[in-house]
């Protein structure tokens, strides 16, 4: 064969095109070179290494952190023909024996194993036994320090390069700042390895970040209006707002599972493959869930707290639509979330530069939920990559209306700067809207608030008017929480040139309900239609799927994706030849399922 990479693709994968870059990091460690990839989710980052892995002599060995996908990742490489094992904790004393022994025979083209287990003498000295067709480092962004999935056992990795320098090694990651991947490339030894940076777009992903209102009715208008019956995630800060959300969905009928750190072992390992494994599954989850789950399905990622990073909030949106159809990202962020991500930042540990990296990477997380222009670009730009106006983000779609805040601003920052001189309470951001519309309260009385000149000098704005103006005023770093005491609100240098009256401002106009309604129905995620004798064939495709998968034991998608059933049955192959030509068809799934497909559509 005259281009085995390309061969290996079409026999083994059933895809005719390699996309993107894909075939020249496969040819570039096909040829021994070392790489680092960086490839948002579902940019198809596996085939870099799984087709070199195929085409040079050994084995590949993959590290990755996430054990318990190690399973579904061999069974879906089992059931396209590739011999596939991995090595792990999990296992029984015989099993890994039996794997230790295929890789000396030579048998493996992939050897999946913990960063933990690799590091140990037992294994390396395994690998140094056997032969080795490549390093892949998956997840590489373990490595780095600053971000949220840091896993120490990856700082061993670079000793692969010392022991073995002829064999090359390929790290990958979703992670796309310029700074993470410098950081891997040193401590990975990588830094003479051939850099490939893909696009971050994922234009099929709709990005929408809307006001706080009334959090799980918006919440439960989503899922049901615009998502019903199908796969979502959603993210929460705390385990208590994962418990509780779950369990207000659930009580909606709703097929919600909770995912969070302080659940036991077993009860995650279940729900995870729950959400794996059954269709329509609402995961509600910390940021503890999500890592390297390869479910193409998910159609929506909901944030119902702000992220701390662009990077979080870009890798955990990343995990929406990975099968290349419409998916939604959604956020919904309020006053609230501003105030607590100072005050959490204040009271977190670490030194002054870790605080001020944290405080860093919340003001750009808050420029974007507050920027009129489009997310997508903002987006990017966040990753060094600039694109046009992308029509598909919610500021796209009905940009929004904005108004000169110079006055409101001005009047704002007056009453913060009065209470700031009574910092003894802690007033928050309730009583300071109160002072400006004027409200006689017992409360206020008793603070001789009613007569201070601010007070009821902002008729002009209702409360959620008022909300926002502060919000946007935290988010531009004028007014901030104080970092000593009681955590109240003051005034920073910024904000001078506004009392001042030497800058004016323009604020993003806070949706009225009326406005709501149509941009919602303008700016949601288009859903794939099937004409009507299709969508039936597509139905009965994918309950035979579904019930090959349970015989099986693995996720519906590691049989076929929808894409492809989708494909199945609009085209009605009507023998091998034309199956052959559907994408995701390769050669084993042809042997093992041509015909049941067959059947399947001709019924
Ligand atoms: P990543 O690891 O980068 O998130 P995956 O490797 O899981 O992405 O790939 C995402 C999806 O795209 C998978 O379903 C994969 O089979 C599919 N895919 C990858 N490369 C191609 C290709 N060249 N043609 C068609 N589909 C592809
Ligand atoms: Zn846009």
């Amino acid at each position: 064969m005259s281009d085995p990479c390309l061969d290996t693709l079409q026999r083994v994968f059933g895809y005719d095109a390699f996309r993107g870059d894909q075939r020249r990091i496969i040819e570039h460690v096909v040829q021994g070179g070392d790489a680092l990839v960086l490839m948002p989710t579902g940019g198809g980052k596996s085939l870099c290494y799984q087709i070199p892995a195929l085409v040079r002599s050994g084995t590949g060995v993959v590290i990755s952190p996430l054990i318990a996908l190690m399973q579904d990742q061999v069974d879906a490489l089992t059931e396209l023909g590739v011999k596939a094992a991995f090595l792990n904790s999990t296992q029984e004393w015989s099993q890994t024996r039996a794997v230790e022994q295929a890789f000396l025979a030579g048998e493996l083209d992939l050897l999946y194993v913990a960063p933990e287990r690799l590091l140990t003498d037992r294994c390396l000295d395994l690998l140094a036994r056997g032969s080795i067709a490549l390093f892949a480092i998956d997840e590489a962004h373990c490595v780095s320090q600053w971000g949220h999935d840091f896993r120490p056992e990856y700082l061993g990795l670079s000793f692969l390069a010392e022991r073995w320098p002829d064999v090359p090694r390929i790290a990958l990651t979703a992670t796309a700042t310029t700074e993470t991947r410098q950081e891997i490339a040193e401590r990975l030894s990588l830094q003479q390895a051939e850099h490939f940076v893909a696009s971050f777009d994922r234009p099929n992903i709709c990005y929408r970040i809307v006001e706080k209102k009334e959090v799980r009715r918006q919440l439960l208008h989503l899922i049901k209006e615009e998502h019903p019956g199908d796969s979502g995630i959603i993210y929460c800060l705390s385990r208590s707002r994962v418990e509780s959300t779950a369990e207000f969905l659930v009580k909606e009928g709703i097929h919600a599972l909770p995912y969070h750190a302080g659940l036991g072992t077993e009860v995650r390992a279940e729900n995870q493959a729950r959400f794996l494994r059954e269709d329509g599954v609402v995961m509600v989850a910390t940021i503890a869930f999500g890592m390297g789950i390869n479910k193409p399905d998910v159609r929506f990622v909901a944030h119902i707290d702000l992220p701390k990073s662009i990077e979080g909030y870009y890798q955990e949106t990343g995990r929406a639509g990975r099968d290349g159809e419409p998916a939604t990202a959604w956020l919904a962020y309020g006053l609230q979330d501003v105030v607590q991500h100072q005050r959490m930042i204040n009271d977190s540990l670490g030194n002054e530069t870790h605080r001020y990296n944290q405080g860093r990477q919340v003001d750009a997380m808050l420029a974007l939920c507050e920027t009129v222009s489009c997310r997508r670009q903002d987006l990017l730009a966040y990753f060094d990559q600039a694109i046009e106006p992308c029509g598909n983000c919610d500021t796209c779609l009905s940009p929004p209306e904005c108004w000169d805040g110079t006055v409101a601003a001005q009047k704002m920052m007056s009453t913060i700067y009065r209470l700031w001189r009574e910092r003894g309470q802690r007033f928050g951001a309730g009583h300071i809207i109160d002072i400006l519309r004027g409200k006689d309260s017992e409360r206020m009385r008793s603070y001789g608030h009613q007569s201070l000149t601010v007070f009821g000098i902002g008729n002009e704005l209702t409360e959620q008017g008022w909300r926002g103006v502060l919000r946007q005023l935290l988010a531009l770093g004028m007014v901030a929480v104080d970092t000593q005491g009681y955590g109240t609100l003051m005034l920073t240098e910024a904000s001078r040139a506004v009392l001042k009256g030497e800058r004016s401002l323009s604020f993003r106009r806070e949706t009225t309900v009326a406005n709501k309604t149509a941009s919602r129905t303008r700016s949601s995620a288009p859903r794939v239609v099937l004409p009507p004798e299709a969508q039936q064939r597509f139905e009965r495709l994918r309950e035979w799927r579904a019930s090959v998968a349970k015989e099986h034991g693995v996720p519906n998608f590691i049989i076929f994706n929808d894409a492809t059933l989708r494909q199945v049955a609009l085209e009605q192959p009507q023998n091998f030849d034309d199956l052959r030509c559907i994408s995701g068809i390769g050669v084993r799934k042809l042997q093992s399922y041509g015909t049941d497909l067959l059947a399947c559509i001709s019924e």
